[in-house]
């Protein structure tokens, strides 16, 4: 354990100096029980040192049915804001995450484990995301006129309001930038806002709500949930107006079915098996880089990390040579500080889960080319950087999300076997492809089922990109977060239409052959005259 901070007692020995037990109270006091008062507490474990991080209220069923009307109470005089004045306080948010980012960049590391720079990443995300919804949000929800079919006395405007409230669902591998990245815009459009904390992650959702009182968002505007996964988010989804959902597909499934039969739409933000293809022409050295870069992201615990490597035969050695040196230079360790490029895997869960994978694997004949094992010495859930080659379709990584620091690479003979492999499956959230030739490039992109393709690069650059939509197709999900589709989902549209003649039909005395034969004739004019 390499972590340089000193420990308290009674927690993990990682916890961050600055982390007093007066802290944690000001944190925890913003979980929401107000009927049980918080008698049950959730305590998760510190990936550096398998230590107890600190206890958390854990709420019941009826506190989250609570949580939800208190939000439900405020939201009305929360929406009748302007948007100036809702954009305003996100902004101040803005601001003040970027100032105190090291406490949170403490709390992310010290919760989940993933390194400085990927924490530093949630962010840069969070901060883009703030600025753009409070800039560019009141354009996304603009009133819409749309022409009417009786022109100069009606007029007819499509508006959008807010849900109500909306609960929101995230797991702990982006404790700020999925739990607080929902939320901003949900808010900005005049909702009222639940989420449940992750269990293994309460406290940097904890701060972040804390810093947004401090920017002035009124108190049950954002209400905290928290305790046991499935009880939680079971008793979120049975209470609010809409479910904002990021995890596994099994657990999007249930969630989506029980959000049907209340008739609340979801969204829902699903797993990935990600594939990147390198093609003939591939800058090699960018394509190897590109592939350490999204594959290794937050230890490989990234929805839209890389597991498969796709690579055109004619480059294949000369590929697998360089992805090798730069997995073998990437620094694992756990340090807060930026000298890490890797972190420890978040649980004994995940640490479990991919050896499994890889070890089953090696079983059935794959071969290890770089990493492929636990690093104890470093961390109790330390994983090395793990390259594979020959994975059959008999092999639980093959098409199963390891979601770890591993990728599997497949040798493609040409451009068509390449888009063959890269479609195998169910999932479809996000896909990158090197080549120099940009056009062909693109060409290619759109063939791959997902969400999401980057071309010379590996997942960070669509994923950055806050005014494009991010979502999964497949078994990766529905809907979309970021870009339009990110805040209109928060919002229902309505039509409004008015009439400056009164109600639109045969004017009194109007025998109806004749309304009836105006009205054909007009739509054979407007047909004529190419009208849309
Ligand atoms: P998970 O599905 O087990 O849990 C996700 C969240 O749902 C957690 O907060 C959990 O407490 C809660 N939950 C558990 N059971 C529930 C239930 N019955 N009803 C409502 N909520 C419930 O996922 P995980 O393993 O913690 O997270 C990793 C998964 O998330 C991976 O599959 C990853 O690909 C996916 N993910 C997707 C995206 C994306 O944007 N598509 C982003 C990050 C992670």
């Amino acid at each position: 354990m390499t972590a340089t901070r000193p420990a308290p007692a009674r927690t993990s020995d990682a916890r961050p100096a600055w982390v007093t037990e007066r802290k944690l109270a000001s944190w925890t006091r913003w979980v929401a029980c107000p009927v049980s008062g918080g008698v049950e507490t959730l305590t998760a474990t510190a990936p550096y040192d398998a230590g107890p991080t600190a206890q958390v209220p854990a709420c019941t069923a009826a506190d989250v049915a609570a949580a939800v009307e208190t939000a439900r109470t405020a939201q009305p005089a929360w929406a009748l804001l302007t948007h100036d004045a809702r954009a305003a306080v996100v902004l101040r948010f803005h601001d003040l995450l970027v100032e105190r980012q090291d406490e949170v960049l403490d709390l992310i590391q010290w919760e989940m484990g993933k390194a400085r720079f990927h924490a530093w990443q949630e962010v840069l995300q969070v901060g883009n995301l703030a600025r753009h919804y409070a800039r560019h949000g009141r354009a996304y929800l603009a009133d819409t006129r749309v022409r009417p079919p009786v022109p100069a006395v009606t007029k007819v405007r499509e508006v959008r309001r807010p849900k109500g409230v909306v609960g929101i669902i995230a797991p702990w591998n982006y404790p700020l930038y999925l739990g607080v990245g929902d939320t901003i815009p949900a808010l900005v459009a005049g909702n009222a806002v639940v989420v449940k904390a992750d269990p293994q992650t309460p406290l940097t959702l904890l701060w972040t709500r804390a810093l947004m009182a401090e920017a002035g968002l009124p108190e049950h505007v954002w209400e905290v949930v928290a305790g046991p996964g499935a009880a939680t988010g079971e008793a979120l989804v049975d209470h609010v107006d809409f479910v904002s959902f990021t995890g596994s597909t099994a657990t999007g499934r249930l969630v989506a079915e029980r959000a049907a039969r209340r008739l609340i739409g979801a969204s829902l933000e699903l797993g990935g098996k990600n594939p990147l293809v390198v093609r003939a022409d591939a800058d090699i050295a960018q394509a190897a880089r590109g592939t350490v870069l999204a594959a290794f992201a937050n230890t490989g615990q990234m929805c839209i990390h890389i597991e498969r490597v796709i690579v055109h035969t004619d480059v294949y050695d000369e590929f697998t040579d360089a992805l090798r040196a730069a997995t073998s230079g990437q620094r694992l360790g756990q340090t807060y500080d930026f000298s890490c490029d890797v972190g420890p895997l978040a649980s004994q869960a995940q640490l479990d889960k991919v050896s499994g994978h890889v070890a089953d694997a090696v079983a059935k004949g794959a071969t290890v080319l770089a990493g492929g094992r636990p690093r104890p010495e470093i961390g109790p859930y330390a994983y090395a950087p793990t390259v594979l080659e020959g994975v059959t379709g008999d092999m639980g990584l093959c098409l199963g999300e390891t979601f770890g620091p591993v990728v599997a690479l497949y040798r493609a003979r040409d451009d068509a076997d390449a888009l063959r492999i890269a479609n195998q499956g169910t999932a479809g959230l996000s896909a990158s492809v090197f080549s120099k030739d940009l056009a062909s490039a693109d060409a290619f992109a759109r063939r791959i089922r997902a969400g999401s393709v980057n071309i010379n690069d590996g997942a960070a650059l669509a994923a950055g990109t806050v005014e494009a939509g991010m979502g999964g197709v497949g078994d990766s999900g529905l809907g979309r977060r970021h870009g339009a589709e990110g805040i209109r989902k928060y919002t229902d549209a309505q039509t409004v239409a008015t009439s400056r003649i009164g109600p639109i039909g045969p004017p009194p005395g109007t025998p109806l052959e004749r309304f009836v034969a105006m009205g054909n004739a007009q739509l054979r004019a407007l047909r004529r005259l190419r009208v849309r």
